[in-house]
């Protein structure tokens, strides 16, 4: 289980198999470009998902609407434009409601929906076209309309893109489009709603106020995309309003200079896991993978420092959404961040934390993690309702796995972009904590991810239940499980235990040489049984073919061990031992 994250980026015409495979691959997150899709599509592919992620029980997966976002783009023609070296092109804004279907006469002429261009650069100012594609400089300023000289030779498409570098293009931040589909990821309970082109605390703000409107219970988290100079400006403002942030390098690297976009990644990184919010960076990790079964070397190396970085996640565009080999390209992700984490030294990076003005969550998520490294501990455990105290954790980037529990679904899910947290969902058991551990220890134990021995921090709150009051460090070992019960047919072996419930499991699990440890016996079994290792029953039924099975082929036999099956997790080593009269793990 990898520590930093992966968000995959998705489209309608993708089916429930290929999730299912990107779940397995390494898929954290899912993301649904509403730029590109209908509500139709979105709530049928969001509603696919949430089925796939039925079906795996410990497998957290976010589902996330990124909105289209005010976004400046030129109109005016139905099919592309070739362009030569040294053309010059007019916009003029255009702000009415038909600029979509107008269609000017002069080839060299565009219309754009960003008001008053002409107040808005200098002559000189330097303008993209198509993301960047076609670059020129204003030449001239008209009544209400720019002249651009264009420097290099290619195409203008419909719709293009119209950048103008670091300018505030002062654009309404919520369309009618964007807050349509804001309202729908509230509605279809999706974790993460990542905003387009937000510039400002205020534009968070305002999305809060329609999710306060629409559902005053929404849980929904709000991603801000950092995609211009205004957002960069005013990052710290925007970390503190929203609850996680994306790098979009894609639109970073034409609204700024194109060289500036890494050492902004790494500072918004930096920012990000300081303040305790997650951090995706996004935009042609493994560009080339849309094609190519292999990534370059220079894409391998981005994804790589971005873990070095210690970004949350990483996020995959098209290479996941319209490429050739969605699966290929989650799974060589995979390996590349299980490289880096596997020769990081988290610890040194503990060491060299500033522990000053640290808030009360933050100062027990410190000490937790001291007191793990100090006890040698496996994991750390949390449980969380809000997920607050697990971020605290996440925030300090600590080397061993972090293990979250939590009764709710939504929490469960939105942690699965968290970086470290491995989430569980856990039935609600009210205010007793105790059975709260015990319930999360058989499940660490069932699900493998602790053994016998280990030891393993816990962090929890009490009262549990209610919000904010992380408090509680504790120290708990792995115990040794042992289950008494009385021999049936003497002698001590030691042997992987093998739960059998059913007279499938018999046919289908290896069972020769093991510990057979059935929780009920049913006579149609007895053909199968003659070369385990050994036999455990919980109660004591069918006494007369199993001591007949015993003594005919020499098989040692514990009868009635209580409990066997939840205390001794199926596939665990464990020892029969007849002269202690108990079956125990080892
Ligand atoms: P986009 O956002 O893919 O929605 O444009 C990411 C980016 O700009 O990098
Ligand atoms: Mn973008």
């Amino acid at each position: 289980m990898n520590k930093t994250k992966i968000v995959c980026t998705l489209n309608s015409h993708q089916d429930a198999e290929l999730f299912d495979q990107l779940i397995e691959a390494g898929m954290d997150v899912a993301r649904l470009n509403f730029s590109h899709m209908s509500h139709k599509d979105g709530i049928k592919i969001a509603n696919i998902l949430k089925e796939v992620r039925k079906r795996r029980t410990n497998r957290a997966l976010a589902i996330m609407l990124d909105t289209k976002g005010p976004e400046v783009r030129i109109f005016g023609h139905q099919h592309n434009i070739d362009i030569t070296k040294d053309d010059e092109i007019k916009i003029r804004s255009y702000l009415e409601a038909d600029i979509y279907d107008q269609i000017l006469e002069a080839d060299n002429e565009f219309i754009t929906n960003l008001p008053a261009i002409e107040e808005k650069v200098e002559i000189g100012q330097k303008i993209l076209l198509m993301d960047g594609l076609l670059e020129g400089s204003v030449i001239a300023k008209d009544d209400g309309c720019i002249r651009v000289k264009i420097r290099n030779s290619g195409e203008i498409r419909p719709k293009g893109h119209l950048t103008i570098p670091n300018i505030n293009y002062d654009l309404p931040f919520i369309s009618d489009k964007d807050k349509a589909d804001i309202e729908l990821a509230i509605r279809n309970e999706f974790e993460y709603i990542a905003l387009s082109f937000v510039s400002k605390k205020k534009d968070i703000d305002d999305v809060r106020k329609i999710i306060a409107k629409t559902d005053s219970n929404s849980e929904i988290k709000l991603i801000a995309k950092i995609e211009n100079k205004q957002a960069v400006d005013n990052l710290q403002d925007i970390i503190n309003a929203s609850d996680g942030v994306m790098v979009a390098r894609g639109d970073l690297g034409v609204e700024l200079d194109i060289e500036a976009v890494p050492i902004i990644q790494k500072r918004i990184i930096k920012q990000c896991y300081l303040s305790g919010k997650p951090v995706i960076t996004a935009t042609q990790m493994l560009e080339s993978m849309i094609k190519n079964p292999v990534p370059t070397r220079a894409e391998t190396s981005d994804v790589a420092n971005a873990c070095y970085d210690l970004t949350s996640a990483v996020m995959l565009s098209g290479e996941t959404a319209i490429g050739h080999y969605p699966k290929l390209v989650v799974e060589t992700m995979n390996r590349i961040i299980g490289k880096v984490e596997a020769s990081f030294q988290y610890d040194d990076f503990f060491a060299g934390l500033v522990k000053e003005r640290l808030d009360r969550t933050s100062i027990i998520a410190y000490n937790a993690i001291s007191t793990a490294y100090q006890c040698n501990a496996k994991a750390l455990m949390v449980f969380t309702l809000s997920g607050y105290s697990a971020r605290m954790i996440s925030k300090l980037r600590p080397g061993i796995p972090i293990y979250v529990f939590t009764p709710i679904e939504s929490v469960y899910n939105q942690l699965a972009l968290n970086w470290g947290i491995n989430p569980y969902l856990i039935e609600h058991v009210g205010t007793d904590f105790e059975r709260m551990v015990a319930r999360a220890m058989k499940l660490a134990r069932s699900e493998k991810l602790l053994e016998q021995g280990d030891a393993v921090i816990i962090v929890a709150g009490l009262p549990m239940g209610k919000h904010g009051t992380t408090n509680i460090i504790r120290l708990e070992n792995v115990e040794k499980a042992s289950v008494e019960g009385k021999v049936l047919h003497e002698g001590t072996v030691a042997a992987p235990i093998i739960h059998i419930n059913s007279i499938e499991d018999l046919k289908n699990r290896e069972i020769n040489n093991k510990i057979i440890l059935l929780k009920n016996f049913d006579n149609s079994f007895l053909e199968y049984l003659k070369s385990v290792a050994g036999i455990v029953t919980e109660n004591e039924e069918n006494i007369d073919i199993l001591q007949y099975l015993a003594d005919r082929y020499d098989i040692p036999i514990l009868i009635n061990a209580k409990l066997a099956s939840s205390k001794i997790p199926d596939g665990t080593s464990a020892e029969l031992d007849s002269e202690n009269k108990c079956i125990r793990d080892i």
